[in-house]
């Protein structure tokens, strides 16, 4: 269901489709493997967010998601600011920033050469720890820099990744918070708001709701004790993106409904705040596409192998290395296949590796060498996250179109 909906999306379906052709040209012109990403595909993205959000409420871009230059000079048209973890992404960052975005530094263990830039950038600091307050107003001299706190909440959020509640690296505990808004009163720092992330690429609405209705109801609590009025609370964010067979997409009308609640008791309970969110893959994930050849079909034992001349090596989270995730498989195509007969494959890179495999027992139309195969849902954490130099094979092309 996935697989098809997305090749109806790409025009993938069939020989003749423009898609098909597109990607066929893109292949033959930057040879493979190469990602794309569709420039109209964040447009489109960023008009149903912005639709389904509530007014005012701001968009960030985490570039770790997808640091790609030209990713981020389009991005920059679109969202209210760049979410960054180290001072090389605040540089490309700054370097697609519309004028008057925000940019601001998030992330445990920046050390002082990321603060530095941070501060030389004007950029939002995001603490993680008053010490880190601390060495932040050390370094500012004369500036009075302007600093969220991020803090780790009681809960969490059912996600792929979780990021708060128990014991974390991230932030400072709820419990300890009063003591840290204290310290960062009597630093020269411009306390603006919290911040507060619970996890990541998490496809329920409710659930993201109800950990951003209870965020809001931290932050106006803890807003008593903060040495200035919240002006800011980023809400995080979280919103995955369906990858795997079964997921669905998140269901933007009911969050969105339910935001919009969140906004006007935010305007009673934080007056003075504006909310935003935070997102990575949401915003990039759908619009990439990995593309890569078959170079080699066999047959072992019965089984009909493809073997793809692009691995683990530049979509290390697509493959089944994940733990647990062997049987299952990102969305996957033979360019231009529909309507040859289908058959039962195992799909694998390149790799003298086992665990450098695609998908196992996967319907396909039959591919043969040359073919193009495309994997869907490419368009964040890939090379980024990727053992690149395991085996020392080429990188990529990536290519916005
Ligand atoms: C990773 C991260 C994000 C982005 O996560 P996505 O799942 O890509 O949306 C946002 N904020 C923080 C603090 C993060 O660590």
């Amino acid at each position: 269901m996935l697989t098809q909906s997305l090749c109806a999306r790409w025009q993938v379906a069939g020989p003749a489709e423009a898609g098909s052709r597109e990607l066929t040209a893109l292949a033959e012109a930057h040879g493979t493997p190469l990602f794309a990403t569709r420039a109209a595909m964040l447009d489109e993205r960023l008009a149903q967010l912005r639709a389904m959000l509530p007014a005012g409420m701001r968009v960030l871009y985490s570039v770790k998601a997808n640091a790609r230059p030209e990713v981020l000079a389009r991005l920059g048209l679109l969202v209210d600011g760049f979410d960054v973890a180290s001072s090389a992404e605040l540089e490309l960052a700054r370097a697609a920033a519309a004028p008057g975005s925000v940019l601001a530094m998030t992330g445990p263990g920046k050390r002082d050469d990321d603060l530095a830039a941070a501060l030389a950038a004007d950029a939002v600091v995001v603490l993680e720890s008053l010490d880190e307050g601390a060495r932040l107003a050390r370094a500012a001299g004369e500036r009075r820099p302007r600093v969220l706190l991020r803090i780790n909440p009681p809960f969490e959020l059912a996600a792929e990744s979780r990021m708060s509640g128990g014991p974390r690296k991230f932030g400072v505990d709820s419990e300890q918070a009063g003591a840290a808004l204290a310290g960062i009163g009597e630093l020269p720092l411009d306390f603006l708001g919290f911040h507060i992330y619970p996890g990541s690429n998490c496809l329920n609405a409710q659930a993201i709701a109800n950990g951003m209705h209870a965020t809001l109801s931290l932050a106006a609590e803890l807003a008593a004790q903060a040495p200035a009025p919240v002006r800011v609370l980023n809400l995080g964010g979280g919103f995955g993106i369906p990858c795997l067979p079964g997921e669905a997409s998140l269901a933007l009308d009911r969050l969105g409904e339910s935001l919009g609640r969140l906004a006007s008791e935010a305007s009673r309970r934080l007056p003075e705040a504006t909310l935003c969110v935070e997102l990575g893959r949401f915003l990039v994930g759908e619009a990439g596409v990995y593309l890569s050849r078959v170079v080699e079909r066999k047959v072992s034992r019965g089984r009909v192998y493809l073997i793809l001349d692009g691995g683990l090596n530049h979509h290390w989270q697509a493959t089944g290395a994940l733990e647990g995730r062997r049987h299952l498989h990102y969305p996957i195509w033979v360019v231009g296949g529909a309507g040859r007969p289908m058959e039962s494959v195992t799909v694998c890179g390149p790799l003298c590796a086992p665990h450098d495999t695609w998908a196992e027992h996967l319907n396909l139309p039959r591919a043969e060498p040359g073919d193009l195969v495309a994997v869907f849902q490419s368009g964040a954490y890939t090379t980024a996250i990727s053992p690149g130099d395991f085996m020392l094979r080429p990188p990529p092309a990536q290519l916005l179109v």
